[in-house]
């Protein structure tokens, strides 16, 4: 076997999780491999958040331009270009990729091509070389899942992948799966003027988020025209001359051009040396413990492989967090409720910190406002609907004697652009702020960040544009 190189660091696997990890390690120092596969940015960059949100953005343009005469601007639309969709989200996601493999190669972390496998706790193997390092990170990601019984046949029976790179508009889709992923292509496809139903087996869509932040979805997606069978299970597939047809638990069955699979997706951990090395793992994820460290004194893991929330923020943060415990810095586990989540349908769904649900399961007792758009001048003017929910630990009633409401605990937002929001409700959670300090920081007008303002404002007994 060849000698590929010593490092300080390898990281198997160039996703969101692994580069940060190299660029981190990289800055304080250390000498590091980083070993892909396929190409550097992973899933989020090359079929996860940057594509969809490309097609989320060209879907808001077919929707601004097919109701512009709601504000008054004759324009028409005449349909969708798909080729050119695609080819205006492909330079997207270039332009990123060339930009990460130059900021990383400026960092001097060797990139090495090849599909590693774990040899020792101290070496990976591509083809012939081998790469020791004093400390391994895996941060192999994660792949769509199916159901048992539910094949993908890549044309008529999808995952994301394949959605991302559709070459023209499905007439009707079934998606099943209400989580992030199902709810953004229900989106894109009716925007792009698809027939869509979403089949969730819980009863809400967007399982993790707020009821109240779900409940506002589906009116929405019932306005837009998008389907919902919820809290029902799917049962069969077969396929017809026009596409599938879906049998459900409730007796009903769908028919459609495609079904595209969006139940979750699931570790790649098998066939890795993973096991045989020592690291342990639960339904495929690896054990870590709050610093993301295995069993295994020399090996670390991070992002979709572990089984901490599987978002793009969340693999750079854990990795950063490996690269400063390895680098010698003091690191903190990670609070992952303090981790802003962002569902980018229209309308969009943002949230930070815990739900009522939650609120309740840990016996916290809270005070809720929730104040609608309806009250938000710039909401208004883009013709939004939805609202912001803001929870604290409870205290005395808005306005009554004594202490007020505790610390921020939860902020639930739904409507257009209210993602761009819940960066101020992070900071909010993150800090432990109260509804009174909050309330005390003055908006700028006409906002939506304003809706932020005003529920802390009704929070600590001084509502000002609200009505109870
Ligand atoms: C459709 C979709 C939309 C999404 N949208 C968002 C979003 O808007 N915001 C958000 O925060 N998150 C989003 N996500 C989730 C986000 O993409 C993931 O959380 C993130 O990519 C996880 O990063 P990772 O580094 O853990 O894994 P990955 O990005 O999956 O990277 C793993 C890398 O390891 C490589 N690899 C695997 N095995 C080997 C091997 N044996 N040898 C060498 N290399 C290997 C792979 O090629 C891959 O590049 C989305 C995901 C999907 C599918």
């Amino acid at each position: 076997m060849a000698e590929g190189g010593h490092y300080d660091i390898v990281v198997l696997g160039g996703g969101s999780g692994g580069y940060a990890c190299a660029l981190r390690a990289a800055e304080l120092g250390k000498r590091v491999a980083l070993i892909e596969k396929d190409k550097v940015g992973g899933t989020c960059l090359h079929r996860g958040c940057i594509p969809t949100k490309a097609l989320l953005h060209a879907a808001e343009v077919a929707d601004s331009s097919r109701e512009s005469a709601k504000f008054g601007i004759r324009t028409s639309f005449d349909g969708v270009d798909m080729p050119a969709v695609l080819c205006y989200q492909q330079s997207v996601v270039d332009r990123l990729w060339k930009g990460l493999q130059s900021t990383i190669a400026s960092r001097k972390i060797d990139t090495i091509p090849g599909d590693g496998r774990l040899v020792s706790p101290t070496s990976v193997r591509v083809g012939d070389d081998l790469y020791t390092g004093d400390h391994i990170v895996l941060a192999t990601g994660s792949a769509p899942r199916s159901l048992p019984g539910l094949e993908l046949d890549g044309a008529r029976i999808i995952s994301s992948d394949e959605a991302l790179t559709l070459d023209r508009v499905p007439g009707s889709a079934i998606i099943l799966g209400g989580g992030v992923i199902g709810v953004e292509f229900a989106s894109v496809w009716r925007s792009f003027g698809a027939q869509v139903t979403v089949v969730e087996m819980l009863p809400q869509l967007l399982p993790l988020e707020d009821e109240a932040s779900a409940r506002h979805l589906q009116r929405a997606f019932r306005r837009r025209g998008i389907g919902t069978e919820l809290g029902v299970a799917f049962e069969s597939v077969r396929y017809t001359s026009a596409g599938v047809a879906v049998g459900l638990a409730n007796g009903k069955t769908l028919e459609a051009e495609v079904l595209l699979v969006a139940v979750g997706r699931g570790p790649v951990s098998a066939g890795l040396g993973y096991e045989e090395n020592g690291v342990t793992l639960t339904r495929g994820f690896v054990d870590v413990d709050a610093l993301c460290l295995t069993k295994v004194p020399t090996i670390s893991a991070v992002g979709d492989l572990i089984a901490t929330p599987q978002l793009a923020h969340v693999g750079f943060a854990e990795g950063i967090l490996v690269a400063e415990r390895l680098g010698g810095l003091e690191v903190r586990p990670i609070d992952y409720d303090g981790v802003p989540r962002i569902t980018y349908s229209d309308p969009e769904v943002a949230s930070v910190g815990i739900t009522s649900a939650q609120a309740a399961e840990r016996g916290i007792a809270v005070t809720e406002v929730n104040y609608p758009l309806g009250g938000n001048g710039k909401s208004v003017i883009l013709q939004t609907q939805g609202q912001a929910k803001v929870i604290a630990e409870a205290g005395a009633a808005p306005g009554g004697q004594g202490a007020g409401p505790g610390r921020v605990l939860g902020v639930h937002l739904v409507g257009s652009r209210v993602g761009e929001l819940i960066a101020e409700g992070q900071l909010i959670y993150n800090w432990d702020a109260e509804p009174a300090d909050v309330a005390a920081l003055i908006h700028p007008h006409p906002t939506q960040s304003e809706i932020i303002g005003e529920a802390h404002l009704a929070l600590a007994g001084k509502p000002l544009h609200f009505h109870a």
